[in-house]
């Protein structure tokens, strides 16, 4: 097998504000497997937060060598190998790089079996719900008009709080549209009581669920709101890989699983496994990203109770064409192997 990789800088078609940052740019680098005549693709997406850059991503993939692996199909070999390749010294840890190889392999596989992954994963298509459409922090009346641009389009609006005009900005939300919502909050509330007032607030605005209320190390403060908050609380920031999923028990409602921070396909199958043990919910996120990723995050989502799959559509310069579809507001899941993505011009 042979491993090919460049850097693909991703340009945002606005400005995007979540409680900590603003960025018109996400550091993005594609791959591509390929074994006899057939090639899987996949990515390693980096918003600033996670630690990884172009250069780490790159560095890692120039140690990865497949060479010696003559059969694609032996996945659990290979991704053992890969995930097991960080330098001692790298504290890192390429989650985001390791989603890269197992994405494309994954692809690569489904290409050669002649089917969707979520064929080859037993997964339903018709259970797959509603994607939510995320609207950043901004000024009320560009809200709104991010709101009626994506009119019909999406059944449900996930919108980025955290920060003092929250209620301002729900409201101006309400002005325009009665989908129901859910809010992000990325770790900006920082007192427990106070977080529960606001969503006791947001519940009566119809809001469904909130996203990451508290800073993610506070998980005293999570389990208490957990205790009391009539509304699912689910852990983003909080979750990275598998052994997440057991120490947050009790801390939460559920867990958003997201690709570039677990380390792709197989470690994802694993957390929702131990969500499901748990009775925890399963929501499924992604980064800012190409079709590529999405649609390898999508193959998963009959198995999701939320999902928040609209990376792609944030960006302008995807490089993809084909993959899941967003069909009045659901996840549509394609129907051709592997991904079923094509580069575009090719
Ligand atoms: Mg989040």
């Amino acid at each position: 097998m042979q491993l090919r990789y460049y850097p693909y800088p991703l340009q945002l078609q606005h400005i995007f504000t979540v409680s900590g940052c603003s960025r018109s740019q996400t550091p993005d680098v594609l791959i591509a497997i390929s074994h006899e005549g057939v090639t899987g693709y996949g990515e390693a997406s980096m918003p600033p937060y996670l630690g990884e850059s172009i250069e780490s991503v790159c560095a890692f993939l120039s140690r990865v060598d497949l060479s010696p692996f003559d059969d694609p199909l032996c996945t659990d070999d290979i991704l053992s190998y890969v995930m097991h390749l960080d330098d001692a010294e790298d504290d890192a840890h390429n989650f985001a790089a390791k989603a890269a190889i197992d994405i494309a392999l994954h692809d690569l596989v489904g290409r050669i079996l002649g089917q969707p992954l979520w064929r080859l994963f037993g997964l339903s298509p018709e259970r797959c719900t509603y994607t939510t459409y995320t609207i950043g922090i901004d000024t009320p009346e560009v809200v709104r008009q991010k709101v009626r641009e994506v009119k019909g389009r999406f059944g449900r609006l996930k919108v980025k709080v955290g920060v003092p005009g929250d209620r301002e900005l729900i409201q101006s939300i309400r002005e325009v549209s009665d989908l129901p919502l859910t809010v992000d909050a990325n770790q900006g509330w920082t007192s427990c009581e106070a977080a529960l007032e606001q969503i006791l607030w947001l519940q009566s605005m119809g809001v469904i669920m909130v996203e990451q209320p508290l800073p993610k190390h506070d998980l005293e403060g999570l389990r208490w709101l957990t205790e009391r908050s009539p509304l699912p609380i689910i852990l983003d920031e909080s979750v990275q890989g598998p052994a997440d999923v057991i120490r947050l028990k009790g801390c939460c409602h559920g867990i958003n699983i997201k690709l570039m921070k677990c380390g792709g396909l197989a470690p994802a199958r694993l957390m929702i496994e131990l969500a499901r043990m748990q009775q925890m919910q399963v929501m499924l996120g992604c980064m800012t990203e190409t079709t590529c990723a999405v649609t390898a995050a999508a193959q998963l989502a009959p198995c999701a109770d939320y999902l928040d799959l609209d990376g792609n559509l944030l960006i302008s310069n995807d490089p993809f064409r084909g993959g899941m579809q967003v069909i009045q507001g659901k996840v549509t899941l394609q129907n051709e192997p592997g991904l079923g993505i094509v580069l575009k011009g090719c």
